[in-house]
């Protein structure tokens, strides 16, 4: 006997995007997600009273689903986007350029920044604009692109190695999270047209100004309870059995529960949905392999920097976000790294990266030596995203059916974008419209009409404007990422619980995650003196002492 319409196995941002499809057109869902939380790849967890994100993430003007997304959950209010892109991109010894674009149409709004851009010669600025306009030629959906790296694509348009550090990288590594020189054509194509070049305004930037796990988790539980999803946390999905009569048995936790659905939508992993569904109905996912983000974030005393964010050349720093209105800082600074394709970083104890980037942050800001480091975390997401290397996307199935009432979804489908959360949302929208498609059910309710997130939701901040602190505290928020339990009984937890708590298990302050996935919230473990000998810098007091996770 069917017990429910559509199980949706998964609460990421594309399993999450998947129920709430459904359950507006009227389905009843279930969703089962293993963790304690929802939110998957995005979440937060709370040490000495501070709250830290897994990782760094953003997203961009033209990420139209995804703030679809958050209209629908009601979070459009706690994200800042700005008015016109403009990332700062320092170098050592105070050099500094902006990547930027003006109010003309494209492609001529990237012209001025390009021809100002003082971390290339003049030489190397007058080549990019051939580039420039060879690339929004591209056609990102050919499959000739996938066959070669972006790395090679630029060298053969004139790109020199300093352009591909200095520029290009710059914006490869944390959309396609490998650096150009392995990421396939197809993608850099897609990001840099869509992002940059087919309009003016796609590459605004866009950031979360409260924890992930308020965000997507907190703001997800309610809007989903609110649509009359079940949400069941702490279960792990491990057999789809067909029903001879038609539909899906779902088996969690060693068959103690148990469901049987209409259909069924995956929205795990990929190596997870593989080993869910049935053999040969997915293409060889293993072939997409995984590429890590690492984040190093530090706590100082006092206020080092007047940038919301910048990126770095020159430097092992990446990206810089300024995260002490989010994390609750209400004196000093705290500040987020965000290393992607950072696969070379995992074997690095924390306190080694932490020595590290201080040293290397102090050459980008002079103000970082004189501050003392009050904490670090360093945060380890070893499978952030599959590897979008050239010949993966004949790996990437189209999110929707691949069995009778069987659907997959998640970042990792072909759905033309990068393992990104636009992907996700639009990936468990794809899947939920092919099952309602396949039920007959009504399609889901149009989205709003108005471009999303604009308007009085959504905060602009204008370009190279200093982000005012305001001390806003998020002790009050420590419902952050948690999940109302489901008529299954699954209990609350703090954020970024891991799999292995108990189901209920108390509240944690810690950050713990899944260690096959993660080593996130391994907190760094070194004291001043490392650092000081290391980086030359002035003595600092102790962090506090080092809280190792499983
Ligand atoms: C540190 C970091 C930084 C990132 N930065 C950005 C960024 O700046 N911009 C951007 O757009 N994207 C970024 N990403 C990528 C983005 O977070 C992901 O692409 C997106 O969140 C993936 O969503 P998803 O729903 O497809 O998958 P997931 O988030 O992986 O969700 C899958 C869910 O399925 C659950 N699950 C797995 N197996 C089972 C099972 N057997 N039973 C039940 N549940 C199961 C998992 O626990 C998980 O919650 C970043 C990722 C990381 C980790």
């Amino acid at each position: 006997m069917i017990d429910v319409d559509l199980v949706v196995v998964g609460g990421g941002l594309a399993g999450i995007a998947a129920a709430l499809d459904a359950a507006d057109a009227g389905a009843t869902v279930t969703l089962v997600e293993r963790r304690q939380h929802l939110g998957g790849l995005t979440w937060s967890f709370r040490r000495h009273g501070l709250w830290f994100d897994n990782g760094q993430h953003v997203f961009m003007r033209c990420c139209d689903e995804y703030r679809r997304f958050l209209d629908r959950i009601g979070a459009a209010c706690d994200v800042v986007l700005q008015e016109q892109l403009a990332v700062p991109v320092l170098a050592p010894n105070g050099r500094r350029a902006t990547i930027g674009r003006s109010r003309l149409p494209a492609p001529l709004h990237l012209a001025g920044a390009m021809a100002r851009y003082g971390h290339l010669s003049v030489a190397d600025r007058l080549r990019l604009g051939p580039a420039v306009a060879a690339l929004g030629r591209l056609d990102p959906d050919d499959p000739a692109l996938d066959r070669i790296t972006f790395g090679e694509w630029l060298a053969r348009h004139h790109q020199r190695p300093r352009a591909v550090s200095a520029l290009w990288d710059l914006i490869t590594l944390p959309t396609v999270n490998v650096p150009a020189a392995e990421a396939s054509l197809a993608m850099a194509a897609k990001v840099f047209r869509t992002g940059l070049l087919d309009t003016s305004d796609g590459g605004d930037i866009g950031w979360s100004a409260v924890p992930l796990g308020e965000l997507h988790g907190r703001r997800s539980a309610a809007a989903l309870g609110a649509a009359g999803v079940e949400v069941v946390c702490g279960a792990r999905v491990e057999q789809l059995r067909p029903v001879p009569d038609g539909g899906w048995q779902v088996v969690a936790d060693s068959g103690a529960r148990r469901w049987q659905a209409a259909s069924v939508v995956v929205a795990a992993p990929h190596e997870a949905t593989a080993g869910l569904v049935p053999v040969g109905t997915l293409p060889d996912v293993q072939v997409l392999g995984t590429s890590a983000v690492v984040d190093v974030q530090l706590v100082f005393d006092r206020s080092v920097t007047d940038l919301p964010f910048f990126a770095a050349v020159d430097s092992p720093v990446q990206f810089v976000f300024d995260k002490t209105s989010t994390a609750g800082v209400t004196r000093g600074q705290c500040l987020a790294l965000s290393l992607s394709g950072a696969d070379r970083y995992l074997g690095t104890r924390p306190e080694v990266l932490v020595g590290q980037f201080v040293e290397a942050l102090g050459r980008l800001l002079p103000g970082v030596p004189r501050a003392g480091l009050v904490d670090a975390v360093v945060t380890k997401e070893h499978a952030a995203t599959f590897r979008a290397t050239p010949g993966t996307a004949a790996a990437r199935p189209a999110p929707g059916m691949i069995a009778p009432g069987l659907a997959v979804a998640g970042a990792w489908c072909a759905t033309g974008w990068p393992a990104t959360m636009e992907g996700a949302v639009r990936s468990g929208r794809a899947a939920a419209a092919a099952v309602l498609a396949g039920t007959g059910a009504a399609h889901p309710p149009s989205v709003p009409s108005s471009r999303p997130g604009s308007g009085s939701h959504m905060r602009d901040v204008a370009p190279g404007r200093p982000r005012r602190r305001h001390g806003q505290a998020h002790a009050s928020q420590s419902g952050a990422g948690r999940v109302h339990a489901g008529q299954s009984g699954a209990g609350q937890s703090g954020a970024g619980q891991s799999d292995t708590s108990q189901s209920g298990a108390s509240q944690s302050d810690t950050s713990q995650s899944d260690t096959s996935q993660s080593d996130a919230g391994r907190v760094q473990a070194g004291r001043a003196g490392s650092v000081s000998q290391n980086g030359g810098l002035a003595e600092r007091r102790p962090v506090p002492s080092p809280q190792e996770v499983p």
